[in-house]
């Protein structure tokens, strides 16, 4: 059997003190899911859009079901998905009312020349398509796991993402988002935006989360890979741009998985619910530090 890996986030923003135990359960699980598929030779453009579809359904994190409505009092998404060997690229920002972005932004990639659509545009996309939508949003959305409602009043964040290596070394890469609690209407965060929040390449898979307007304005994703292409080690590309993260006052968690099937998972805030695992690397699940 050749090499795989499968890493995922459930965001970087967790609470030291607060239970994580079920989210921790369920990123195990889901793992051990993302694991099998890549066993049975599945594609890791189809195993990110399955993990992130299923984290973005479960209601425990911050992201499709378990999102907070913006400052205008309604819920806005962003998601996108990356291939990495063909750079073939799909996104939306600012959706509303849609199951799942992350199955919409892979048929924005796949069903139109464009690599983004926002608002009511990507909505439109997404009725046109029959991708599935909310049917009564006032009763859909609900705090995930460790998120008071006195939060939501607040700057606080959570994302979820995906990325893999499949058997044939193909790397893809995914991530959606309810965004930061209290954004203003129309905000977009970067999530969507390939280079940003997502990146994939021959040579590696990334997904980020943390305060999106600093991880924009480090360079994001895209600086990791580059400075992983020109010969640093994966570890030490993302410390790079973690430190520039927060040298500009954020904080974030950075998921990679490399060409060799190598998992990297780092953050600068308090913690990273996260697990991943691959044929070299025991499944590993974890929201604080170890
Ligand atoms: N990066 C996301 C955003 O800024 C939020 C997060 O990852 O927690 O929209």
């Amino acid at each position: 059997m050749s090499r795989y890996s499968i890493a995922l986030q459930g965001g970087a923003g967790p609470v030291p003190g607060r239970d994580y135990t079920a989210t921790e359960a369920h990123l195990s699980a889901l793992a051990r899911a993302c694991e099998q598929r890549l066993v049975a030779g599945y594609r890791s453009l189809d195993v990110v859009e399955f993990a992130v579809a299923e984290l973005e359904s479960c209601g425990l994190y911050v992201a499709g079901k378990g999102s907070a409505p913006n400052s205008a009092g309604y819920v806005e998404l962003d998601a996108s998905i990356m291939h990495g060997p063909t750079r073939a690229a799909g996104a939306v920002a600012a959706i509303c009312k849609v199951v799942s972005p992350v199955r919409v932004a892979r048929g924005v990639m796949q069903k139109t020349p464009h690599v983004m659509l926002a608002g009511e545009g990507a909505l439109n996309f997404a009725r046109q398509h029959g991708f599935e939508l909310i049917k009564d949003a006032a009763n859909y959305f609900v705090l995930p796991v460790g998120v008071t409602a006195e939060d939501i009043t607040e700057q606080k964040h959570g994302t979820v993402g995906a990325v893999a290596l499949d058997q044939s070394g193909e790397l893809a890469a995914a991530t959606s988002t309810g965004g930061t609690f209290m954004k203003l209407e129309g905000r977009v965060g970067d999530t969507p935006m390939i280079g940003a929040g997502t990146w994939a390449d021959d040579d590696v898979a990334i997904s980020c989360t943390g305060t999106g307007e600093h991880i924009i304005r480090s360079g994001g994703a895209i600086a990791i890979a580059q400075l992983f292409r020109a010969g640093a080690l994966l570890q030490d590309a993302i410390d790079q741009v973690l430190a520039e993260i927060k040298r500009l006052g954020g904080d974030a968690g950075i998921i990679a998985v490399s060409k060799t099937g190598e998992i990297v998972m780092r953050y600068n805030s308090h913690g990273l619910k996260r697990a991943a695992v691959g044929r070299q690397h025991p499944l590993e699940v974890a929201t604080f530090a170890n």
